[in-house]
């Protein structure tokens, strides 16, 4: 089922979500939570969602990036749910890109972020799971993780300036400005 997306100023969006029970992972509630999820960012055209985006606070979060981002990198990761996930920095060296998000729509602000970590994970049968991601996928989980820890994007703008409207951003060319 669709559901409506939490925007920035709801205090669900600032909060630190639950963990998972490993009981619970394999309940009916948290498989309809993951359905709800994928309906969801299907409709509202995400490549990623946090269960706190649509108003459940849990650590629950999925993506799904198939083709070629507008940096032109080729990225695959097949539809893939994160409960309970951890993140460890492999290397520290950082790239930004042109974020958006579900819950701050219609903007786009530039984060830069390290573009090497392990995740560690639950799948939603319970498996222990990990996961090794770089550069623009590297990005976007950082960002979905950081919707289950109370963080949005806005909150780690390389510059407040670098916040711009969509319209904006297309209108100026900004993806094609070189940014030291
Ligand atoms: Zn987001």
């Amino acid at each position: 089922m669709i559901r409506p997306v939490c925007r920035m100023g709801n205090p669900i969006l600032r909060m630190m979500s639950q963990k998972v029970s490993l009981e619970m992972i394999k309940s009916d509630d948290i498989a309809q939570l993951i359905v709800d999820m994928k309906d969801s960012m299907a409709h509202y055209g995400g490549i990623g969602i946090a269960a706190p985006q649509i108003g459940v606070s849990l650590q629950v979060c999925i993506i799904e990036l198939e083709g070629l981002n507008r940096y032109g990198q080729e990225i695959n990761l097949p539809f893939t749910v994160f409960i309970n996930p951890t993140i460890q920095v492999i290397s520290e060296d950082k790239k930004g890109y042109w974020e958006g998000c579900l819950s701050v729509p219609g903007l786009r602000g530039f984060v830069e972020r390290p573009q090497h970590i392990l995740v560690r994970y639950f799948d939603q049968n319970g498996a222990e799971r990990e996961l090794e991601a770089k550069g623009f996928l590297a990005t976007v989980v950082q960002h979905e993780l950081d919707h289950l820890f109370g963080k949005l994007y806005i909150d780690r703008l390389k510059d407040p300036a670098l916040l711009t409207y969509q319209e904006e951003f297309e209108q100026f060319n900004l993806s094609n400005q070189v940014i030291e």
